[in-house]
C-alpha cells in the first residue's frame, strides 16, 4: 500500500501545546509527518531556526513517525522533494478559516496532487498561538499550560535578554542615541511622557517580539 506523507508547515515560534496536540492527530493518521518549519527572513522571530528546530526535535521525540526540517520558498515545490501528498493545516476558529481556504486552494492552483487537510486541535487549544503566548510571557504572565515545559523555561530565559536588552543604554553616536539628543535623553530613550515616548518603546517591544505593526 502507498506510503502517505503529511507536511505540517508553520513558523513554530515558539511551539505551543495546540502545535503538539495537531502533531500528535496527525501522527496518528499519515504514515509519516515532516514539522517544516518555515525560514522566512522577512519574518523577525523571537527563536532562531536552529533554536526553533531544536525545541521541536526534542518535543516530537514520543512519535516515531514524525521529523523535523526546515524549507524556504514555495510549499508546493518543497512538498514535491519530500513526496509528500498531503499538507496538514490547523484550524481554530472562523478567523483562521478565510486565509486557510486562500492558501490552500492556491496550492491546489500549483500542484493539484497535493491535498490540504485541516484539524482541529482539543477545545482547550483553540485560542491558542505563538503571538498571544509571546505577549502573555513577554508581560510576565504565566504560559505553564499553553507550552511544554521545555518552551516555558526558553521562553522566560528569551523574555529575561529582550527586557535587560531594551533597558541597555544605546551606544553613543548611533541613530537611536542621536534621535534622543535631540529628545534632550543621551541614553537614545527620551523620557516617559515626551512625544514619541510611547510609541518608541512599542516598537522596540514589537521588534524584540518579532510582531508586526497592527
Ligand atoms: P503560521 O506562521 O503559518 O501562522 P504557526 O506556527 O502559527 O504558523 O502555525 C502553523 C500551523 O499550526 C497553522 O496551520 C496554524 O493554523 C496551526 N496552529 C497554530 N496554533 C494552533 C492551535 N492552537 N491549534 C491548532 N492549530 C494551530
Amino acid at each position: 500500500m502507498r506510503k502517505i506523507v503529511a507536511i505540517y508547515p508553520g513558523s513554530f515560534d515558539p511551539p505551543t501545546n495546540g502545535h503538539l496536540d495537531l502533531i500528535e492527530r496527525g501522527s496518528q493518521i499519515f504514515d509519516e509527518l515532516v514539522v517544516a518549519i518555515l525560514r522566512n527572513p522577512e519574518k523577525e522571530a523571537l527563536f532562531t531556526l536552529g533554536e526553533r528546530r531544536r525545541m521541536l526535535e526534542a518535543l516530537t521525540r514520543p512519535w516515531p513517525n514524525v521529523r523535523v526540517d526546515t524549507f524556504t520558498g514555495l510549499l508546493v515545490d518543497y512538498a514535491v522533494g519530500q513526496k509528500a501528498q498531503v499538507v496538514l493545516r490547523g484550524i481554530r476558529a472562523i478567523s483562521d478559516y478565510e486565509y486557510e481556504l486562500q492558501m490552500a486552494l492556491m496550492n491546489r492552483k500549483l500542484q493539484p496532487q497535493l491535498e490540504t487537510v485541516f484539524m482541529m486541535p482539543a477545545e482547550a487549544y483553540s485560542y491558542l498561538s505563538s503571538r498571544l503566548v509571546k505577549e502573555v510571557a513577554h508581560l510576565g504572565g504565566d504560559v505553564r499550560e499553553l507550552v511544554p515545559p521545555l518552551v516555558a523555561g526558553q521562553l522566560k530565559q528569551r523574555m529575561r535578554r529582550v527586557q535587560a536588552a531594551s533597558f541597555r543604554p544605546s551606544a553613543p553616536g548611533s541613530g537611536e542615541a542621536m534621535n534622543s539628543a535631540r529628545r534632550g535623553r543621551a541614553d537614545g530613550r527620551g523620557r516617559p511622557g515626551q512625544r514619541g515616548w510611547r510609541a518608541d518603546r512599542r516598537a522596540e517591544a514589537r521588534q524584540a517580539l518579532g510582531t508586526k505593526k497592527k
